[in-house]
C-alpha cells in the first residue's frame, strides 16, 4: 500500500500528461506529494451573525428577498443589481454587479444565500456567490492552495479528494499509539482528510494540532539521532584531574557560585569527563557569569593536562578576558597567553612557538586563533565566548582544530528556547538562568531626541558622583545619506559641553588596537568619565563603576542589541541606567523601545524579539540553520515543540525505540532522511 502513495501523480484519475508538468511545477510528483500539499489558508462560508463579522469581511448569510430588485444598466456589458435582503434582523442591501440574469429569478420572499464583502457602514454585501435556495449542508470551511500557472484551487481541491477516496488507505501511520494516546491526537488519515475538507473548525484545529507535534516530533527525532550518532562517533578527551586540586581553585573564586553557575559546571565537568566529545552551548543573559564558568573549565582542563583555546569577536574583549583570566591563574601556575592581529612578526613567533610546545596552557583571541599555522601541543578544550558573532564556518574550523577536543560556545544572546532546540538541537544546551545575588534593575527610559538637555544634566549628576557613562551612536562619522548621530560630532558635543569638568573619550572601530587599549585603560580606570562610542563595546566590556548608558538613535538597534549594550551597566552595587533616545517611525520600533524599558530579562526580550521577527530574522543573514515547518510555527507552537523534543530525546535514548515494530515507521522515516545508516546505532 505504501508504494501506491509513491506511485506518479499520472496514476491518479484525471491526471495526464498536461495536468502532471503544472503539479510538477508546484513540487508535487506522487500521489503522497498531493496528500502533503496542505491548504496555506481556508475560507470559511459559515453562517455567522452579522453583529459579529468586521467591515469588508467576506461573509455568507443566507435570508430572504425583502424588495423587488432594481436594475440599472451602464453601457453594454455592464449593470448593477440591488434588492433588499433580511437576515435574521438584520435588514441590508444586496448588490450583484453584471449579473443581469438574476432579476427574473428573484421572487420577493424566496430564500438565498449569498456570499461577499461585507460594508458595515452601508449596510451592504457585494455579491461574489448567490446561491438561489438555502445554505447547502455542505462543509462552510473551504481549503485554499497555493496555485501557480495554469493550476488552479479548485483544480488541486478535485485531485485531493480523488486522491483521499482512493489512496487514503494506504497513509501509515508515523505515529506510536502510545503518544497517539497520550496527547489525543487524530490518527494521521483522519487528519489527512481534515485538514484539506474540515467539516468543523474544531476539527481543523485538531487536524493542525496532530501536525505541528508529528513536524516537530521528527525533527527533533533527527536532531537527537544526529547528537546520538555524532556523540557516539566522536571519542573526545578523557579529562582526567585531581577533584581535590579543583576544589582549591573554586574556593579561591572572590564570590560563591550562583546555583544556576554550579548547575552548569557540573554539566560542563560531567561532559568533560566522559568520553565522548563536548558539544555544548552555554546560554546566559549579560552578567550571569559565564565567564567564572569558563575558567572552572579551563582550569579542570590545566589540570589533566591540556591546553585550553578562548576565542572572542572583539579584541578589546579578548584583552579583558586575558587581564581577569591572567589574574584569577596566576597563583594556581596557568600561563595565560593573548593572541590579536596586532600581534605580529618575531612576537607572534614567538608566542606560537610556546603555544606548541605546551609552555602556554590558555591562549585567548579572536578569530586569528583558527589561523592554519596555530597549533596546539595538546588542545583539550576549545571555548568561545559570544558565539552568536561567529559564522558557521567559523565555529566548523575551530572545533576541526583539535580532533577529540571539546567545545563549548558561549552566548549571551539569550535565544529563545524555541530557536536554541532547533538551530542548535543537535547541541547540548545548558543555561544559566539565575543573575548574582544583589543585583539590580537597570531602570531603563525611552525619551524623545528633543529631551537632549536634561539627559546631559542627568549624566552630569551621576558622574558628579564618582560614576562613569557611555553614550552609544549608531556611526562613527557624519553620514549623507543617513540623519543619525555619529561619534564624532557627540563627542565634539559632549566635549565642549563637559569642558573643565569631565573628560570625554572617543571609542570607535577605526582607532588602532593600541589607541583602542589607551581609550579602555583610561575609561576602566575612572580617568575618562564619560565614553563615547559606537557599538564596538557591546560585548562583554566589563566596568562595574560605569552606572549610565546613553543610546542615540535607540530605534536603529534589534532587541538584542540593545540588550547587549544596556548590559554595560549595572555590573557594580550601584543602581544603574539606560536612556533609550529614540523617535521611531514604526509600530515594531515603538513596540521595541516599550519592551526594553519593561523588562531587564534577556530571555523574556528575545521571546518577545522572536516575535515581532519570526525565526528567519532571528539571526539575521541564512546561516540562522532555522528550519521552516509546514504547518508548525515555532513561535505559537512553542509548548509542542517542548513536548516533541522531550519525546524524542526519550525515545532515541529508549532500547525499544531501536527495536520495536510499533516505531519501524519512525526508523523509516530517520533512514530516509539520511540521518541514520539503519545499522549503525544497533
Ligand atoms: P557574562 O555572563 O556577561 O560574561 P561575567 O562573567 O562578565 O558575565 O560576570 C559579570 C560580573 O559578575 C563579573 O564582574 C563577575 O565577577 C561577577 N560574578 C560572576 N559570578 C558571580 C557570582 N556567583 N557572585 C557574584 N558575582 C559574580
Ligand atoms: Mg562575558
Amino acid at each position: 500500500m505504501k508504494n501506491m502513495l509513491l506511485n506518479p501523480i499520472t496514476n491518479l484519475k484525471g491526471v495526464g500528461s498536461e495536468t502532471e508538468e503544472v503539479l510538477n511545477d508546484v513540487g508535487i510528483y506522487t500521489i503522497h506529494d498531493l496528500l502533503e500539499y496542505f491548504p496555506y489558508r481556508y475560507e470559511d462560508n459559515s453562517l455567522k451573525d452579522l453583529e459579529d463579522v468586521k467591515h469588508e469581511e467576506r461573509v455568507t448569510v443566507e435570508g430572504r428577498v425583502h424588495s423587488e430588485p432594481s436594475l440599472q444598466f451602464y453601457g453594454k456589458k455592464r449593470s448593477r443589481l440591488t434588492f433588499r435582503l433580511l437576515v435574521g434582523r438584520y435588514l441590508l442591501s444586496v448588490v450583484c454587479f453584471n449579473r443581469p440574469y438574476f432579476k427574473n429569478k428573484l421572487s420577493i420572499d424566496a430564500t438565498v444565500t449569498v456570499t461577499g464583502k461585507w460594508d458595515k457602514h452601508r449596510q451592504t454585501i457585494t455579491v461574489s456567490n448567490l446561491l438561489f435556495g438555502p445554505k447547502q449542508e455542505i462543509s462552510g470551511i473551504e481549503p485554499v492552495y497555493s496555485v501557480k500557472g495554469k493550476l488552479t484551487v479548485k483544480g488541486i481541491r478535485k485531485f485531493v479528494s480523488i486522491a483521499l477516496k482512493d489512496y487514503l488507505e494506504g497513509v501509515t501511520e508515523l505515529l506510536p499509539d502510545h503518544l497517539l494516546n497520550k496527547y489525543k491526537l487524530m490518527t494521521r488519515k483522519e487528519a489527512l482528510k481534515t485538514i484539506h475538507i474540515p467539516e468543523e473548525k474544531e476539527d481543523l484545529k485538531q487536524a493542525r494540532r496532530r501536525f505541528v507535534y508529528e513536524e516537530f516530533l521528527l525533527f527533533q527525532l533527527k536532531m537527537q539521532t544526529l547528537r546520538k550518532v555524532q556523540r557516539e562517533q566522536s571519542k573526545g578527551v578523557v579529562h582526567q584531574f585531581s577533584k581535590e586540586k579543583h576544589k582549591i581553585f573554586l574556593d579561591s573564586l572572590p564570590f560563591p557560585l550562583t546555583n544556576a553557575q554550579t548547575r552548569v559546571v557540573n554539566e560542563i565537568l560531567s561532559d568533560m569527563t566522559s568520553p565522548y566529545r563536548m558539544n555544548r552551548l552555554l546560554q546566559g543573559d549579560v552578567g550571569s557569569g559565564k565567564t567564572v564558568v569558563s575558567a572552572i573549565a579551563i582550569y579542570a582542563a590545566f589540570l589533566s593536562g591540556y591546553q585550553s583555546a578562548l576565542m572572542v569577536p572583539t579584541e578589546i574583549l579578548a584583552e579583558q578576558h586575558a587581564e581577569s583570566l591572567f589574574q584569577l591563574f596566576e597563583p594556581f601556575g596557568v600561563s595565560v597567553a593573548l593572541l590579536t592581529s596586532s600581534v605580529k612578526g618575531k612576537k607572534r613567533r614567538d608566542l606560537l612557538e610556546r603555544v606548541a610546545n605546551n609552555e602556554v596552557n590558555l591562549l585567548i583571541g579572536t578569530h586569528a586563533l583558527i589561523q592554519d599555522d596555530i597549533m596546539f601541543h595538546k588542545l583539550g578544550l576549545v571555548i568561545t565566548d559570544e558565539q552568536h558573532r561567529f559564522g558557521v564556518e567559523q565555529r566548523r574550523l575551530l572545533r576541526e582544530k583539535g580532533e577529540q577536543t571539546d567545545v563549548l560556545f558561549m552566548t549571551a544572546t539569550p535565544i529563545p528556547r524555541t530557536l536554541a532546540i532547533t538551530a542548535f538541537g543537535e547541541m547540548d544546551v545548558s543555561i544559566i538562568d539565575e543573575l548574582p545575588a544583589g543585583r539590580k534593575t537597570i531602570e531603563t527610559y525611552w525619551v524623545k531626541p528633543d529631551m537632549l538637555e536634561r539627559i546631559l544634566a542627568f549624566i552630569e549628576k551621576e558622574v558628579s558622583k564618582g560614576r562613569q557613562a557611555y553614550v552609544i551612536c549608531p556611526l562613527i562619522e557624519e553620514s549623507d545619506k543617513l540623519d543619525v548621530q555619529n561619534a564624532l560630532d557627540v563627542h565634539g558635543m559632549l566635549t565642549q559641553y563637559y569642558r573643565g569638568r569631565y573628560k570625554v573619550g572617543l571609542m570607535h572601530g577605526r582607532l588602532s588596537s593600541d589607541e583602542k587599549d589607551e581609550v579602555m585603560r583610561s575609561f576602566s580606570q575612572n580617568e575618562v568619565h564619560i565614553l563615547v562610542s559606537t557599538t564596538v563595546v557591546e560585548v562583554g566590556v566589563n566596568v562595574p563603576n560605569a552606572t549610565t548608558m546613553v543610546i542615540y538613535d535607540a530605534e536603529r538597534f534589534g532587541l538584542s542589541q540593545l540588550h547587549q549594550l544596556r548590559g554595560r551597566v549595572g555590573r557594580g552595587s550601584d543602581q544603574s541606567y539606560c536612556i533609550l533616545l529614540a523617535d521611531p517611525k514604526s509600530e515594531t520600533g515603538k513596540e521595541r523601545m516599550k519592551i526594553m524599558t519593561e523588562t531587564n530579562d534577556g530571555f523574556v526580550l528575545s521571546e518577545r524579539d522572536l516575535e515581532l521577527r519570526g525565526p528567519g530574522d532571528f539571526f539575521g543573514k541564512k546561516q540562522s540553520g532555522v528550519p521552516v515547518f509546514k504547518v508548525a510555527d515555532m513561535v505559537h507552537d512553542y509548548r509542542a515543540l517542548e513536548v516533541a523534543r522531550q519525546d524524542a530525546v526519550e525515545l532515541v535514548g529508549s532500547m525499544e525505540f531501536w527495536k520495536e515494530n510499533q516505531y519501524e515507521a519512525l526508523r523509516n522515516y530517520l533512514t530516509n532522511s539520511g540521518v541514520l545508516d539503519g545499522e549503525k546505532l544497533d
